[in-house]
Order: structure tokens, then C-alpha cells, then sequence
């Protein structure tokens, strides 16, 4: 059977389809409906939000917190990312920059950053990469010093946690996805966070096309609204949080005990939280991209099929190459890195396998290496 980096969770059918009935019997399907409002308060309660908006998906959500800002400009942000960052910088009618990222953490780097601040800048936009957190008191110091809007791309980092502070608290806004193959999901969806009413008010607003009241538009927003289908599956789903992050630990745990030690592999046991979520199971390979390529080479023989997140770096792809970039960490590790499969009841004759072929790898890539 084939192995993919992820498998999404579904709730027992049952479940979906009790939460189903209720929109029967109201027939209301979309807009700001019952499900919507029971999910983002379920949510928001969970990891103690201050302000919640959920959306159509996490591109969206940090599109709107952009279009909030009503500010068009450059946003300084990490090519170490999936394309969707970039992409909803332009949506917003703004342009990426992208700055290096930190070797150790892989996201955003603050001194690449401050580099990169002209007058042009009007955002900062750091990914937490892998649910591995950034910098928060540099970039807010950062931040603050230039009078610029923090706004993290929090797509990886649901249910992780710093000084028992959910990390989507962060920032001025953070926003994240609930995509089906995130961590959590719902099927496709995003949300934002904010910290005050009045900005929650405009970002719910901004997703129902900038209508205020019926015979009122006074922001040009969009169509960004979570249907209650959508809703609905999340709602179904949160129950089991607790445990999906818990079986992926055990995932995780299996593959950091049989690769930390392994020379010539970097296996990240620092996350920079006091609760990691365990999304994903990156390793940089020191052999470079020659030796990603001959690890997913040698494992898709048994039909398992790790991904380059993120490759190439986003300084380096075509549809990003008018944008000023100075970021060689990021295109030196996009070359390296690898994320394992990672999902619950993953089988461990799989991560032994995986283990194995890495080892083999990386033990061809030493010895090559000593002989030069
Ligand atoms: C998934 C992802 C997004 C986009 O989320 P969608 O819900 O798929 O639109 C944005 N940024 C990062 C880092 C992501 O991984």
C-alpha cells in the first residue's frame, strides 16, 4: 500500500453525519451559520484565543489579514515556505521579499530581516515552519522598532504551544490552515487570529465581500466564508485532537530514536515550544540533494514516498524570481531537507524500512566524504 508524508483523519461517519442533520433542520448552509460559530468558539476556548475568524482556507486567511492592514507595499518573508505564503502577498496586492532563515530553527532569520526593512516595507510575515517557532521576542522587538504589523504564517503550528501560550496567539494576527492534510482539519479552511473586537469585526467582514450591512459595502473584501459543511467535519474532528497529536508523537518518538545519533543526518529535536504538535518529521540530510534524491529513490521501490518541504526555495522559482531575495541559507537547506511520513498507526515496519534506507545513505555520503 502506498505511503504518503501524511493520511488525513476523518471522525467516526456517524459522527459527521449527527452534525449533518442539524444543518438539515435549519437549512442554513453558509454565511456566518451555527456550525461556523460553535466551531470558532470551540476553538477559540481550546487554546485561549483572544479572537477567532474562520475561513474558506489558510492562503485566504493570510490574504485578508494583509487586505486588514490596508497598507500596499513589500512583506518581508521566508522563501523556506510553501508557495501559498508568497502567493497571498500578491493576492493582497503587496510583493514578497524574502529574507534567510535562522540555521538552527529554519524560519525566519531577525537580522536577515532588519536587512531587508526599507520604506517600502509594510508587514512582516514568518512561517513557523514545521510547528517550530521563530523568534517571537526578536521579531516583536523588530517589529515594534519599525512600527511594522507582525503576521505569522501559522499554517504549521496548530495546537503547539510556548509558555503555555497557544502560538497562535502570536503576533498581531496569525493565521493558519485546516487543510486536509494539516495536522487538524476541515477538509479545506483556515482561520485567523486577532486581538481585539474591531479587528475581528472587519476580517469577518473582508471574507463576506466588505458587506457591512445589506444596503452597505465599505471594504472591497472577498469570498472567504467556511461553509457549515466544512464546519461541521471540524467540529466532528476536535475531539480527537488530543489523540492525533499523541499517536503522531509516538510516530515521531520512533523515528528521532532511530536517526538522532545517525552521522550525517540532522534530525530537529529542538522546537522551540513547550508543546510541540508533531505535524511533520523533518530531517536535513548532509549529503545534500544528491542524497534526498537517493533516499527517495531507494524507499519509492517499497512504495513510500517522503516530501521536499519545502523545495525549491521560493527565491529560487520562476513565478517568484522579480522578488528581491537574499536568503542562502534557505536555498542550501531546501536542498537538503526531507519530511518523513508522519501520521497515526503509521506501521513500524515502515519506519524501520525508512530508518534503514537513511542510514545506508547517509552512512555511502561519510564514507565518500572521508575519502576526499
Ligand atoms: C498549507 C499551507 C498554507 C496554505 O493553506 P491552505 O489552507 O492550503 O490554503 C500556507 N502556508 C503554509 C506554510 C502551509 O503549509
Amino acid at each position: 500500500m502506498r505511503i504518503d508524508v501524511t493520511k488525513p483523519v476523518l471522525p467516526a461517519l456517524e459522527e459527521y453525519v449527527e452534525q449533518l442533520k442539524d444543518i438539515w433542520d435549519v437549512k442554513w448552509l453558509t454565511n456566518n451559520g451555527p456550525k461556523l460559530k460553535e466551531l470558532e468558539a470551540a476553538i477559540t476556548q481550546k487554546f485561549e484565543l483572544d479572537e477567532l475568524v474562520l475561513c474558506s482556507n489558510g492562503t485566504v486567511a493570510l490574504t485578508l489579514a494583509l487586505l486588514a492592514l490596508d497598507k500596499k507595499g513589500e512583506v518581508i518573508t521566508t522563501p523556506f515556505t510553501f508557495a501559498a505564503t508568497a502567493t497571498a502577498i500578491e493576492a493582497a496586492g503587496c510583493t514578497p521579499v524574502f529574507a534567510d532563515i535562522d540555521p538552527d530553527r529554519l524560519t525566519l532569520d531577525p537580522a536577515s530581516v532588519e536587512e531587508l526593512v526599507t520604506e517600502n516595507t509594510v508587514a512582516i510575515m514568518p512561517v513557523q515552519v514545521y510547528g517550530v517557532l521563530s523568534d517571537h521576542e526578536r521579531l516583536s522587538s523588530l517589529a515594534k522598532k519599525y512600527e511594522l504589523p507582525l503576521i505569522y504564517d501559522a499554517a504549521h503550528c496548530f495546537a503547539a504551544s510556548t509558555n503555555g501560550i497557544s502560538a497562535l496567539n502570536l503576533g498581531d494576527m496569525a493565521c493558519f490552515s485546516l487543510h486536509a492534510t494539516k495536522l487538524f482539519h476541515t477538509v479545506e479552511g483556515g482561520g485567523i487570529v486577532c486581538h481585539d473586537p474591531k479587528t475581528k469585526e472587519k476580517l469577518k467582514r473582508l471574507t463576506n465581500f466588505g458587506i457591512s450591512s445589506p444596503d452597505s459595502i465599505n471594504l472591497s473584501g472577498m469570498n472567504g466564508k467556511m461553509s457549515e459543511f466544512h464546519a461541521a467535519m471540524g467540529l466532528a474532528l476536535l475531539p480527537y485532537l488530543d489523540g492525533i497529536v499523541d499517536a503522531r508523537k509516538q510516530v515521531y518518538d520512533a523515528f528521532e530514536e532511530r536517526l538522532k545519533r545517525v552521522e550525517g543526518v540532522r534530525f530537529l529535536t529542538e522546537h522551540f515550544v513547550d508543546q510541540h504538535n508533531y505535524a511533520y518529521c523533518p530531517i536535513i540530510m548532509e549529503g545534500g540533494e544528491p542524497a534526498v534524491l537517493d533516499v527517495l529513490e531507494k524507499l519509492q521501490k517499497y512504495d513510500i514516498h517522503p516530501r521536499r518541504y519545502f523545495y525549491p526555495s521560493l527565491s529560487e522559482v520562476e513565478a517568484f524570481s522579480q522578488c528581491k531575495s537574499n536568503s542562502p541559507i534557505s536555498e542550501s537547506v531546501s536542498k537538503s531537507a526531507l519530511c518523513l511520513p508522519i501520521f497515526p498507526e503509521l506501521e513500524l515496519s515502515v519506519i524501520e524500512k525508512v530508518c534503514e534506507v537513511i542510514g545506508l545513505v547517509a552512512a555511502q555520503n561519510n564514507a565518500q566524504k572521508a575519502l576526499k
